[in-house]
């Protein structure tokens, strides 16, 4: 963990896409959205439909747009058949652990806030090594995502290092999501069998991030947005991206997230990438959103992302409920969580206080399975082998 007091601070705030977001105005990204017409949705989706070539940040913000919204049936039509080519019937399948509910950030939104007066959990490696257990006795997963609360002396690499390799031995494909890092941690985290980061952004508006994360080490917000950086530069094999849907204006957020792709896609080029529109849910904290997506919006963004990239992979966990999980299933989204636990040690030892968030969508890992098989789609419960390591 970079200290406040780190002669490099400076240094290693201001590089990578910190120095260039400032480029984008925000109020300019929602006037490219609001001021689409019908010919521009038009244009952009002939020109999806002809050439079969992924778009522009500005193309994806015309499909994003009031304008586009009577044409959701020929985008989901396209993105159906763009996902189908590129990846198969296929949905992948992972489970999250939280490993720890202790942070030292004070998102104001977030039910493991600094502040909350929760019961804390750092597992330990015996805890972790259980949890691992009762996972695969859910199902055969192999691709595990790894999450914690921020708290470096805690959770940091030398934690993180001896759960990786506790976990090695019962999952192929390991991916974290804890407190962004410097390039050498995660260089080192890769050697212990780390395959994926991800890591969400919140919100690309700054102020509004100031607002949303008034303390700790998550207040920074170039600290943060370099961190995709950092992971591209350490060579990590697939980078997770995402906006906290609800923080600020979703729109601009997402026509942020696609700018913020294209510049890590071309500069990393080694490096797979993911994205995630996490809706805001209810939590401990009682945080009330300052905009509402609804279903028929982030179907439409599934669409729109879809269509702008044909590559990327688009998750959605179970946050979202099983009806529209199953409805989206082969129209954009290429992997999903399920039977999710939220809390520490909540697959051996299940707590509902602990929850970060509520699941809305709680079927076990077999019946969503069953849900893909009955619509022509095959689960996929492995698409990493650890002989690539
Ligand atoms: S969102 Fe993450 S960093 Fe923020 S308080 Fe919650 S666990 Fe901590």
């Amino acid at each position: 963990m970079i200290k406040y007091s780190d002669p490099d601070r400076d240094h290693i705030f201001g590089r990578g896409y910190a120095d260039i977001i400032d480029q984008y105005s925000w109020d300019d990204t929602i006037d490219l959205v609001e001021r689409a017409t019908s010919s521009d949705v038009r244009r952009v989706l002939n020109k999806a439909r002809a050439d079969r070539v992924s778009l522009s940040p500005e193309e994806f913000a015309v499909l994003i747009s009031e304008a586009a919204a009577p044409y959701m049936e020929e985008m989901a039509q396209l993105s159906r058949d763009i996902t189908a080519e590129r990846f198969g019937k296929t949905i992948s399948l992972y489970v999250p652990m939280y490993v720890g509910n202790a942070c030292t950030n004070k998102c104001v939104y977030c039910g493991f806030n600094h502040d909350n007066q929760i019961e804390r959990v750092v597992l330990t490696p015996e805890q972790v090594e259980n949890e691992c257990k009762a996972i695969r006795a859910l199902g055969p997963f192999e691709n595990l995502l790894i999450v914690a609360g921020e708290y470096p002396s805690l959770c940091g690499v030398n934690y993180l290092e001896n759960i990786l390799k506790v976990c090695r031995p019962y999952f192929h494909n390991m991916t974290i999501e804890v407190q962004p890092m410097r390039s050498a941690d995660y260089e080192r985290l890769t050697h212990a069998g780390l395959n994926g980061v991800v890591c969400f952004q919140e919100t690309y508006h700054r102020e509004s991030y100031r607002k949303y994360h008034p303390k700790g080490m998550k207040s920074h917000f170039d600290w943060r947005l370099n961190g995709f950086d950092r992971m591209g530069e350490a060579g990590v094999h697939k980078i997770g991206m995402g906006a906290l849907l609800g923080l600020e204006d979703w729109r601009g957020d997402v026509v942020m997230l696609a700018r913020h792709l294209r510049y890590l896609q071309k500069k990393y080029w080694r490096s797979r990438y993911s994205v995630n529109f996490p809706r805001m849910r209810p939590s401990e904290s009682g945080f009330k959103p300052k905009s509402v997506i609804s279903d028929r919006e982030l179907a439409q963004l599934t669409f729109a992302f879809r269509i702008f990239d044909h590559d990327v992979d688009i998750s959605y966990s179970t946050r979202e409920s099983r009806k529209f999980r199953d409805n989206m299933l082969s129209l954009g989204v290429t992997s999903m969580s399920a039977g999710s636990r939220t809390e520490p040690g909540g697959y051996s030892h299940p707590s509902e206080e602990l929850e970060q968030f509520e699941v809305c969508d709680n079927r076990s890992p077999r019946e969503v399975a069953d849900a893909i098989a009955q619509r022509g789609y095959q689960p996929v419960w492995k698409d990493w082998d650890a002989i690539f390591d």
